[in-house]
């Protein structure tokens, strides 16, 4: 099933407070966005389930977190000054500014056509370096120049005899690093599917040259099963490899993970795009920030004080290390598992409800404790204890009373709550009085239910009862590891 399209997923990311446009009350900034109460929570859990993945679960990854300025010099000697740049084209009459290789796709702001149509008021292309410039200290020259970095490839790069040193590590290991880039993109658009600032999941995995097709087939499998047992259906992620004319100079292989970012797209070709990119780098990053010449890349790096050489321990064997680069956007992933996770179905009054079923890991709020009313202080303090109970043993848990309980099931859904566990009459074994009526005079609660609470699925909205005793290990066990 195709999931829902982008705009679907900007309004309830606006709505309930997953994502908002940036600097809004000033008119935005042209495609930066907030994360909101949920949307923090939501990528934190993309990025700690990533992170969970490739360095907890294995044992052959570090982690590290490098800075955003870095040493103009890297951005020489890794080519980005050169040559990290998107072909550009203006129009004359509209003033327009559009990647040259795009304008079949991109709508003309003026006409009614595509922007290839205007083809006799269009410039020559010509590169537009996409790496933000901004200055260190307070004197705007040359030598203070500083790019913010358009990736976080480089600081594992330039750091790698600092953890091979510190850390007794052979090949074949890797780093793995989550943090911000920055890309004057062009044409920033698609929420947050293209934005100027956003954050990366990288790893840098070094394995001696020969092994690097399997290592590089390896990282197509785990990355490709990461999405799928995180909730991607395996009908909306595709492996596309790169051709040899679109790979950059220095890589032998490249496998994106496309996910279809565009279902309503007519051409089902076009429903595709980059969720995640995976490299064979060969060993160009190693050598180009080593100090000497690397006459195979045609650098001779006068600047770095070190080499960045392997010497195996056994054989002492030297050699330049090969890089496999699986390379994800921790925006792009968030964007596809809401896109993923959205459904719909006829709620109780036969209206359409939205449910998004997210997977537990990611879900912002794993349980939501609800009193069924507000104006009962025994119900209000026990939900209150409760919830504090499972957050105090990991579990994220909210307590809300804002609304009559089916709002509130009908909120929890839309947010991709799991649980909600609700605590009623029976909780507190006094039955449930009729307005007006003396406590007394209420109906006995059903013997067996005295310190139960009722515990209902996102998904299938079914209930059961369970003891208050029992209802932590209940539900970490359906929730799994989170
Ligand atoms: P694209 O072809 O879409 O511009 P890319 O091939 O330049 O992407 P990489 O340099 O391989 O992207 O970056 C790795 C990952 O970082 C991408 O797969 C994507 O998930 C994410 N990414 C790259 N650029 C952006 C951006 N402008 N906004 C959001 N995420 C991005």
């Amino acid at each position: 099933m195709a999931a829902a399209d982008i705009g679907i997923i900007v309004s309830l990311c606006k709505r309930r407070g997953f994502i908002f446009p940036a600097s809004e009350i000033y008119g935005g900034l042209g495609s930066t966005w907030d994360y909101g109460p949920l949307g923090v929570e939501l990528k934190n859990n993309v990025k700690r389930a990533w992170w969970k993945a490739v360095v907890y679960d294995r044992d052959d990854i570090e982690g590290m977190d490098g800075a955003i300025l870095m040493n103009r010099l890297v951005w020489k000697y890794s080519g980005h000054e050169a040559t990290f740049s998107d072909p550009l084209v203006d129009c004359r009459e509209c003033k327009g500014r559009f990647r040259a290789d795009k304008t079949y796709e991109l709508d003309c702001p003026r006409y009614k056509r595509k922007v290839a149509a205007c083809s006799a008021n269009l410039t020559e292309p010509r590169a537009f370096n996409l790496m933000f410039k901004t200055q260190v200290g307070p004197v705007e020259e040359d030598a203070a120049l500083a790019y913010l970095r358009p990736e976080t490839a480089q600081s594992i790069f330039v750091n790698f005899k600092n953890i091979v040193d510190s850390r007794w590590r052979k090949i074949p290991f890797g780093i793995a690093q989550i943090g911000k880039a920055f890309r004057n993109e062009i044409v920033p658009g698609n929420f947050t599917f293209r934005t100027r600032e956003f954050e990366q999941m990288e790893i840098e995995f070094f394995c001696k040259p020969g092994t690097d097709a399997d290592w590089h087939a390896h990282w197509i499998e785990e990355r490709h099963n990461w999405y799928l047992r995180y909730g991607i259906r395996a009908e909306n992620l595709r492996r596309y490899v790169q051709q040899p004319e679109e790979l950059a100079h220095y890589a032998r292989a490249c496998t994106d993970l496309q996910y279809r970012f565009f279902p309503e797209r007519e051409d089902e070709e076009k429903q595709w795009d980059e969720l995640e990119g995976i490299a064979n780098r060969t060993d160009y990053d190693l050598s180009v920030h080593s100090k000497g010449k690397h006459d195979k890349w045609q650098v001779h790096n006068e600047h770095s004080t070190q080499s960045l050489v392997y010497r195996d321990p056994v054989t002492n064997e030297k050699y330049f290390p090969y890089v496999i680069e699986p390379s994800a956007g921790a925006d792009r992933a968030t964007l596809a598992f809401l896109m993923d996770a959205y459904s719909e179905k006829p709620g109780p009054d036969g209206e359409p409800r939205v449910v998004l079923k997210l997977h537990p890991a990611l879900a912002p709020i794993k349980v939501a404790v609800l009193p069924l009313a507000r104006n009962k202080s025994e119900l209000v303090e026990k939900a209150k204890a409760i919830k504090a109970d499972l957050q105090r043993h990991g579990i994220r848990a909210v307590y809300d009373d804002t609304a009559a309980i089916g709002k509130l099931y009908a909120r929890q859904d839309e947010i991709g709550t799991p649980f909600c566990v609700t605590v009623d009459y029976d909780t507190l074994g006094i039955g449930k009085t009729k307005d007006g009526a003396k406590e007394e005079d209420a109906p006995a609660s059903p013997t067996g239910l005295l310190d139960t609470v009722t515990v209902r699925d996102r998904d299938t909205w079914e209930q059961v009862r369970v003891p208050i005793a029992g209802l932590r290990d209940f539900l970490a066990d359906r929730l799994g590891t989170v």
